[in-house]
């Protein structure tokens, strides 16, 4: 297992990849934006290949892509990684998607006697940058044990969900679902707090010995807020991906989540308001924002 492909050089996946060649690996990268494969060759990596050959090619595929859309042109198109796969290839996506589409692939996959994983992550791109990420990971043992090596050049904590393929991602949506409380939570409370006239950086320290402390403030308040810097990370927009996704999956199992919904659209509307491309901390000044309309 030496020539891995990797598709997707963003924000995750461009510090991932460049985790693999720093554990020896091979590594042929495409995106895309040429931008993207270019900081991607300047850590060592090869470009110039088209998805068909990359499978032809490679032992193993790592995805690492923005939607469902782009997983399904790459996956299940006739350039895609499946139609041109050679046999004993196994395919692993990082993506968070649909579990439907988790199922296509799969299903995609089976037809073509290859493997396949589906394997969202968490721990932003520090955990990408620090192998620190936490893999949940749905798919056959038999696939999963085979992609250890691999998962474990890329993260810390790796768990086999289940043998569905779709476990994986349904446990990424609930860890989502919650990041989207905790950083309206935070970004409501910051609000508050600084009308109030209190020293943000106190609070901070205060709110981290007391039981409104979470990874999610810290995060948020620390890398972004306190530095009015709002570059992703992880994007409002991706969230609002996922916090759809969770809705559809609490549709399907009939369960009514009201406070979910109002996140959703509250995400939604800082979307539609221009914040989408921007950490989705940035929640925090377009409260701000709103506040200062409002008076
Ligand atoms: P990103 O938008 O920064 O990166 C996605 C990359 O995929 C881009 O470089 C884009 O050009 C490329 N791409 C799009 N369509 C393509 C195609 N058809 N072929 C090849 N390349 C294509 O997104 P990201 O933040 O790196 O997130 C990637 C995935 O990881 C998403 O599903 C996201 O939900 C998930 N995720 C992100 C974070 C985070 O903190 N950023 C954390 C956990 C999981």
């Amino acid at each position: 297992m030496n020539k891995i492909g990797f598709v997707g050089l963003g924000n995750m996946g461009l510090p991932m990849s460049e985790n693999l060649l720093n554990s020896g690996y091979t590594v042929y990268g495409v995106d895309v934006q040429s931008e993207a494969e270019a900081a991607f060759e300047q850590f060592g990596g090869i470009i110039g290949i088209s998805l068909p050959n990359l499978s032809k090619l490679c032992e193993v595929i790592i995805t690492s892509l923005p939607s469902s859309k782009a997983v399904e042109t790459v996956y299940l198109g006739e350039e895609g990684l499946i139609e041109n796969s050679r046999p004993g290839l196994l395919i692993i996506d990082t993506s968070t998607v649909a579990p439907e589409v988790n199922q296509k692939v799969e299903s995609a996959a089976k037809r073509k006697g290859i493997e396949f994983l589906a394997a969202p992550v968490s721990g932003g791109v520090v955990g990408a940058v620090n192998r620190t990420l936490t893999f949940m990971v749905g798919g056959p043992k038999k696939a999963y044990d085979r992609s250890i090596p691999l998962l474990q050049s890329l993260g810390e904590n790796i768990f086999h969900v289940s043998e569905k393929i779709e476990s994986g991602t349904t446990t990424k949506l609930i860890n989502n679902l919650l990041i989207g409380f905790y950083t309206a939570g935070v970004s409501e409370a910051l609000n508050l707090a600084e009308k109030s006239d209190l020293n943000l950086e106190k609070l901070f320290e205060m709110l981290s010995v007391s039981y409104g402390q979470s990874r999610i403030y810290e995060r948020n308040y620390k890398s972004f807020i306190a530095n009015e810097h709002y570059e992703p990370g992880f994007s409002l927009k991706l969230l609002r991906k996922d916090l759809g996704f969770a809705l559809d999956l609490a549709e399907k199992q009939q369960l009514k989540l009201p406070m979910s919904k109002i996140l959703f659209e509250m995400y939604e509307e800082a979307e539609q308001k221009g914040f989408g491309e921007k950490d989705m901390s940035v929640l925090y000044k377009k409260i701000s924002q709103q506040q200062a309309t409002i008076l």
